[in-house]
């Protein structure tokens, strides 16, 4: 008879405790939208690249599946770590304070300061909204090691050339199936700077790219992920000649392609985008909430989605 109460008792605290929940739209759902998010980097990578003389077939698959832009816009100075910061840290270089090629530690004073003493990026908003979730960042070009906080992803790895940086991601991506990835690939800016952009070495260096691009998405389909990613492909800064940093369309316009689970099938999107859009947009997908202090906007709008996901 005790056992019996005790039971009773059991299951009428489960079930106040279920219809608790229930009723309350407040809380954050246990299941989010999106299971993975893939953000690919390639360092270099000009939106002026996606033209006649390059074939780029999975990127251009992710397009006409997704939505994109190419008047995408760098932020100023069109140089390397001051835009890997700005797309992962949802702001620009007048608040997270990282202004230069290879800004290492702010010069400019960041406003906030988080974790590992850095301006907080999307890393820290999914450790704190989502804790027990794996994330982890690849990178070809050592610079990212300085833009993000080590302390709180689960991988982090510097890879000698894309190729590697690649195996080793992947191998991360299919065990852990992490909901948040950073990957960076050093080409095409290495042929850039060393033969020079829009030539036939450069077109050969994005195509490259674009095969890596397809080894990914082949991946995530092997492991039965595809479905429920995200994939965002974009870029620091385009080129002219031999360099960047510069203020010309050449330099400043990247391309921004968003493709996978709930985004729609939009094509070309005509509103501004901004590389620190891009943290919002990944932390909009993921229902995260977004810190004051950020700049960046969500460029998809999944609010419809969400709510449904939120009422369920
Ligand atoms: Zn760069």
């Amino acid at each position: 008879m005790r056992l019996l109460y005790s039971k009773i008792t059991l299951l009428l605290l489960f079930m106040g405790f279920a219809s608790c929940t229930s009723n309350n739209t407040e809380v954050k759902p246990e299941i989010k939208a999106t299971k993975h998010v893939i953000l690919i980097g390639s360092d270099g990578f000009g939106a002026y690249a996606f033209n006649k003389k390059s074939k780029l077939p999975h990127l251009r698959k992710l397009m006409s599946e997704g939505s994109y832009t190419l008047k995408a816009r760098a932020v100023l100075p069109s140089s390397s770590a001051v835009n890997w910061a700005s797309m992962i840290m949802g702001s620009g270089p007048e608040l997270h304070g990282y202004t230069e090629w290879g800004s290492k530690t702010p010069e400019l004073p960041s406003r906030f300061i988080g974790t590992d003493s850095i301006y907080p990026s999307i890393f820290s908003l999914i450790d704190t909204q989502m804790p027990t979730a794996k994330k982890g960042v690849a990178y070809t070009w050592e610079g990212i090691g300085y833009l993000f906080e080590k302390s709180l992803v689960d991988f982090n790895y510097n890879g000698k050339s894309d190729a590697e940086t690649l195996e080793k991601v992947l191998s991360f991506i299919t065990t852990e199936k992490p909901v948040f990835t950073f990957i960076h690939f050093d080409e095409p800016d290495i042929t850039g700077h060393d033969i020079g952009h829009d030539t036939s070495e450069y077109y050969t260096a994005i195509e490259k790219v674009d095969s890596l691009v397809g080894i990914i998405i082949a991946s995530l389909k092997h492991e039965n992920m595809l479905e429920d990613s995200v994939i965002i492909f974009s870029s620091d800064h385009g080129g002219l000649e031999k360099g960047h940093g510069g203020k010309t369309l050449l330099e400043v316009e990247i391309p921004w392609i968003i493709y996978g689970h709930n985004i729609p099938a939009n094509g070309q999107l005509d509103k501004s985008i901004v590389t620190y859009d891009t943290a919002a947009t990944i932390a909009h997908i993921l229902n995260l909430e977004i810190p004051g202090f950020w700049r960046g906007k969500t460029a998809i709008d999944l609010n419809n989605k969400l709510q449904t996901l939120n009422n369920d």
